[in-house]
């Protein structure tokens, strides 16, 4: 008997999450000196970790023997008083993707849908695919999630409705106005899982908490990965309808977040001059490779995120000819869209350096 053989059929047919390649495969593949690579690929922090997390971090080391608090009793606490919610309303994850999966033990299975948009965060489906439920894809509208489609495209058989604002890779948000009334009319019998990983990029983002007060059945996603500059330690987490909260607690592994990952995760949320000088990086850097882009004549869509779609013609080749000269964006092939490529806002020396790659790139022969 092959091992195959053995294997869940599910597990054979699963899709496999391409993740933007690490610095140092690029350079041993292409030669290259990997102090002299840009990664601009999977929306990371160029400032780097916010520094109050770095020297928690470092203080924290020698206890590092012993398991972590399995409830994230600290960090739950601050989360409870930032969002104004009980703490049972907080459940923490090994990177809000660990949230995702979660939903998916605890609501998925045969039979069930859940709804997304398309293109949206690749991970809404391959955690719908993982429990053997139903992906239902309802195509963006000029980049946008179409909320009016969404709702349409709910049956019975949906269990959850995926909806992330700013998407990825598109950078589109919706209005908080729009996403209120569309969680407020969801029906009783799914969940709204609304992932806000770049809501600290917005002015003013929606804020779903009284609806969460008023027991809707929502759950909001957020992460440490991006605004704080903690991608590495994989740290997120989920709040929202306390049941739902709760039937995730019982899902998840005892000690899923690291005792570092949560340490980081406190200081960061404190080191309020370090989010300031990410966000207004990221305000500068948004405009800077958009004019850059149109200065070029590669179009653009504007994005409320950490990162910027541009329309290069063969995505796939841009991004192999920016990798040669050492700059690594994301082709955006896998998500349908072969003509673009997404550009992670970086600092003002890292944007010139891209725009100048981009501008070899649409004057060749
Ligand atoms: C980056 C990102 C996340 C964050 O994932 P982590 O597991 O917390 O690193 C979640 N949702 C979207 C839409 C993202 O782009």
């Amino acid at each position: 008997m092959t091992v195959n053989q053995l294997a869940k059929p599910s597990a054979l047919t699963q899709p496999v999450y391409e993740p933007g390649k690490p610095i140092e495969d690029v350079a041993r593949e292409l030669g290259l000196d990997p102090d002299g690579i840009l990664k601009l690929a999977s929306n990371e922090n160029p400032l780097g970790p916010s520094p109050a997390a770095i020297a928690a971090v470092r203080d924290a080391l020698g206890e590092a023997h012993l398991y972590p608090d399995g409830g994230c009793v600290a960090l739950r606490g601050r989360l409870a008083q930032r969002h104004g919610l009980p703490v049972n309303h907080f459940i923490v994850g090994n990177g809000s993707n660990e949230v995702l999966e979660l939903l998916g033990h605890a609501f998925l299975g045969k039979g069930d849908e859940a709804v997304m948009g398309v293109p949206a965060f690749i991970v809404y489906k391959l955690v719908t695919l993982l429990f053997g439920a139903k992906p239902v894809e309802v195509p963006l509208v000029a980049h946008r999630h179409d909320l009016k489609a969404l709702a349409r495209a709910v049956t019975p058989a949906t269990k959850i409705v995926f909806l992330p604002s700013p998407n990825n890779p598109t950078g589109t948000s919706n209005s908080a106005a729009e996403i209120l009334e569309f969680a407020g009319n969801l029906p009783d019998h799914c969940i709204f899982a609304f992932d806000e990983a770049y809501a600290e990029f917005l002015d003013d983002p929606p804020d779903l908490t009284p609806l969460i007060k008023a027991a809707r059945k929502i759950v909001c996603l957020r992460t440490f990965s991006k605004i704080f500059g903690l991608a590495g330690f994989r740290i997120g987490y989920g709040y929202g309808h306390p049941d739902i909260i709760s039937v995730l607690q019982r899902v998840r592994q005892p000690f899923n977040v690291s005792s570092l990952a949560q340490t980081a995760a406190l200081a960061a949320l404190d080191d309020e001059s370090f989010i300031e000088r990410a966000r207004e990086t990221n305000r500068a850097g948004l405009t800077q490779l958009a004019a850059g882009c149109t200065g070029l004549g590669i179009e653009t869509v504007p994005s409320d995120g950490n990162f910027l779609m541009a329309r290069v013609g063969d995505g796939v080749l841009a991004f192999q000819v920016l990798q040669a000269k050492g700059v690594i964006v994301r082709p955006l092939r896998p998500y349908g869209m072969p003509e673009w490529v997404r550009i992670t806002v970086g600092t003002a020396e890292q944007n010139a350096r891209v725009i100048a790659e981009l501008a070899t790139w649409s004057q060749r022969a």
